[in-house]
């Protein structure tokens, strides 16, 4: 089972993500906790290009096809052997991102990073994706007073409220088209009140 979270940076997917593993490992299941870009030792040099290389200039084109060879490997060397081994695979981010910001916010169009994402994820897809809603006006807050690294951010330090504005009705525009596998949770209510909501959503969808 494939659970991918979303959402604007400062969220809560890692802590949401680090609750969920918990209530897995109780319950005996085996999975495991992958990221992306950076779920491989090439995404994690991916990664490096990516963000901590400032004088490095990319385009924009360039820069989506850096994530999708991220998520090309990922899904063949990880994702898709723990799915198969029976695994339940949570992932920080997947290809709703690269839609969101390379698609949207960015302006390659969301069909070009869909269809991008198409071929590297050999068609797979999360069964279930949690969006984590945050309040655009909240990402600078909440990111600036955050101590988990944070400084990779740095690439897109200039992205305004209103850039975030286009990701969210981005991530929205996606919910709303496939309802049954992109869920909304409103990100501002207490970690723990979410933990429960995201809880009753897989459960029974573990147990089907
Ligand atoms: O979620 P994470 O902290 O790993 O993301 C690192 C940065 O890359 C964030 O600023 C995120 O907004 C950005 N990102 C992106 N396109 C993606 C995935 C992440 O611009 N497809
Ligand atoms: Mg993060």
């Amino acid at each position: 089972y494939f659970i991918s979270f979303e959402g604007l940076d400062g969220a809560g997917k890692t802590t949401q993500m680090e609750l969920l593993a918990g209530w897995l490992e109780r319950r005996g299941m085996e999975y495991i906790r992958t990221c992306e870009p950076g779920g491989t030792p090439l995404g994690v040099e991916i990664r490096r290009l990516l963000f901590h290389q400032p004088e490095l200039t990319i385009t924009p084109l360039a820069e989506a096809f850096l994530f999708q060879a991220d998520r090309a490997q990922h899904f063949q060397t990880r994702i898709l052997p723990a799915l198969a081994a029976g695994k339940v695979v949570l992932s920080d981010r997947c290809f709703d991102s690269s839609i969101a910001y390379q698609g949207a916010a960015q302006g390659l169009g969301t069909d070009l990073i869909a269809q991008l994402s198409r071929i590297a994820t050999q068609g797979h897809a999360p069964d279930l994706t949690i969006f984590l809603d945050l309040d655009p006006a909240l990402v600078h807050k909440r990111t600036s007073t955050s101590h988990n690294g944070r400084q990779e951010q740095s690439r897109f330090d200039r992205a305004s409220e209103q850039f975030h504005t286009r990701l969210r009705q981005a991530f929205l525009a996606l919910a709303q088209a496939e309802p049954q596998r992109i869920k909304v949770i409103d990100a501002a209510q207490p970690v723990e009140r979410i933990h429960q909501h995201i809880v009753e959503l897989i459960d029974p969808r573990l147990n089907q």
